[in-house]
Order: structure tokens, then C-alpha cells, then sequence
């Protein structure tokens, strides 16, 4: 599976334009989308994540068109967005099962298996009966692959994972990620260069909503 994004541009309706023909390969993999605040980063994930319309340009997973097929697309990626609220009230266990009927897992015997397994494999098992209001940063993200992983996606964004993490919080994310990221395409946006040079396979720079430079990250940095 490959995603193609092809002279993709937005401009919102304030005059600021977001992307500017923007050409990107991205393989199977952890692939790092790396820049500074207001690059250009969510609103390149959202409109991949079939959230917000393109101006012009085109966006391919595999054989679909990711800006016109949204269905489709949305039952193959995962997203855990840059602001990720929890709704405090209701447990890890409940608010999964309940996102595992809207992604069409119906079954309630399947689903109790899927989310189980969701919930021992970001390690949130133990605390699966807790209210989400009483997580930590470092649960509420790994809650956030959780959802993200729903339906088993082939692609998952994750914007801005690791913002106000601590050190012990942000290596397990980290390891969780390369775990989840052997098998599909794994999209990380972030500013942060050491989480694209420890984790991905490949990167690119981006800036005013351009796309500076793409390749190998030891390659990519030895560029600048
Ligand atoms: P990043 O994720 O890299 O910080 P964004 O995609 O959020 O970058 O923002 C790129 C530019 O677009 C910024 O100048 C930002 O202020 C602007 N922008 C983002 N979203 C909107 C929006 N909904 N309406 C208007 N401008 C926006
Ligand atoms: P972090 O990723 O923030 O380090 P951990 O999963 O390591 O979080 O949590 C540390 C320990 O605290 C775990 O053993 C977990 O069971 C417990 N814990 C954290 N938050 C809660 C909570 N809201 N309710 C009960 N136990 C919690």
C-alpha cells in the first residue's frame, strides 16, 4: 500500500494558503512528516484523513482516490488528531466499544475480543474500567492509537503525538508506534526532529506549506 499525494494545494478562506503543490510518496512504513508550527502539517493529515477539502491535486491510497472516495477511505485510516479530547465520564473500555459499533464491528463477541486486544496491546488493560478524565497524558495518547487502530486501518495518522509528554511517556509511545507501524502506513507529523530520525523509515521537511526535502531521515538531515 503507497499513498501518492499529487500537486496538492489549500488556501482556507482567510488568504492563508496551507499547502502549496505539494508532491509526496509515502510507503508502507513509519514515515515522518517533520516542521515547524504552522507549516502546513494538519491540514495536509486532515485532508488525508478525508476532513477537510483540497483546492486542487489529487491523493491515491493504493487505488483510491482518497478526495472523492471518503467512505472507503475512512474504513481503512486510523487517526488520532493533534487535539484529542476525551470524554471524561465514560472508561477506556466503554467509549471503544461504543467507537467499535460506529466502525461497523456489531458483533458483540467480536467486538469484546477486539477492543481486549486493543486495550492489552497499548497496555491500557489494567486501567480498561477507569474514567478517561483520570488518565494520564501518556494513556490518553495511547487510548488515542487504540481508537485509531479500530478496524484494523492500513493507514494511521497521528498528528503531533508526543507534545507534553515526559521522556518515559514519549518512549513508550514511540515504541508502540514502530510496533503498529511494521504492516501499514504510518503517517508521524511532528516538530520534533529526534521523533522522525528514531522512528522513521522516511520523512519529509516541510515549511510554509511547502515540501522542502523527502528521503532517507539520516540522509534527509545531513542535507540541511
Ligand atoms: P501545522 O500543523 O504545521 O502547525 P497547520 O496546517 O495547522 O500547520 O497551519 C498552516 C497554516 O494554515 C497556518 O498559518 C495556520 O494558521 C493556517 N490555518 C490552519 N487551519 C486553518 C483554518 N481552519 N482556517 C484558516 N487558517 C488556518
Ligand atoms: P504513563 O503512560 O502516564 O506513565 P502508566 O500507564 O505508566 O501511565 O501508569 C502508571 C501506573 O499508574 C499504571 O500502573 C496504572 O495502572 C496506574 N494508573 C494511571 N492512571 C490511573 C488511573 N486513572 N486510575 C488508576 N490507575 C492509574
Amino acid at each position: 500500500m503507497e499513498l501518492q499525494i499529487r500537486n496538492l494545494s489549500k488556501t482556507y478562506s482567510n488568504g492563508v494558503q496551507a499547502l502549496k503543490n505539494v508532491n509526496l510518496t509515502i510507503p508502507s512504513g513509519m514515515f515522518g512528516l517533520l516542521g515547524p508550527n504552522g507549516a502546513g502539517k494538519s491540514s495536509l493529515m486532515r485532508t488525508i484523513a478525508t476532513l477537510q477539502e483540497a483546492d486542487s491535486g489529487s491523493i491515491t491510497l493504493g487505488e483510491l482516490d482518497v478526495l472523492k472516495e471518503k467512505k472507503e477511505v475512512r474504513k481503512v485510516l486510523g487517526y488520532l488528531p493533534q487535539e484529542f479530547g476525551v470524554y471524561p465520564k465514560v472508561t477506556a473500555e466503554e467509549l471503544l466499544d461504543h467507537m467499535a459499533v460506529l466502525k461497523g464491528i456489531l458483533h458483540k463477541k467480536e467486538r469484546h475480543a477486539v477492543v481486549a486486544a486493543l486495550l492489552q496491546q497499548t497496555n491500557l488493560y489494567e486501567v480498561r474500567k477507569k474514567n478517561l478524565g483520570g488518565y494520564s497524558g501518556g494513556m490518553k495518547q495511547r487510548f488515542g492509537i487504540a481508537q485509531a487502530l479500530l478496524g484494523d486501518p492500513k493507514i494511521i495518522i497521528v498528528d503531533e503525538p508526543t507534545a507534553g509528554l515526559d521522556p518515559a511517556e514519549r518512549n513508550r509511545f514511540h515504541n508502540l508506534l514502530c510496533e503498529i507501524g511494521e504492516d501499514r502506513v504510518v503517517i508521524l507529523s511532528t516538530h520534533i526532529v529526534s521523533d522522525v530520525s528514531d522512528l522513521c523509515s522516511q520523512m519529509a521537511i516541510i515549511n510554509k506549506g511547502e515540501v522542502l526535502l523527502t528521503g532517507d531521515p539520516l540522509r534527509v538531515m545531513n542535507d540541511l
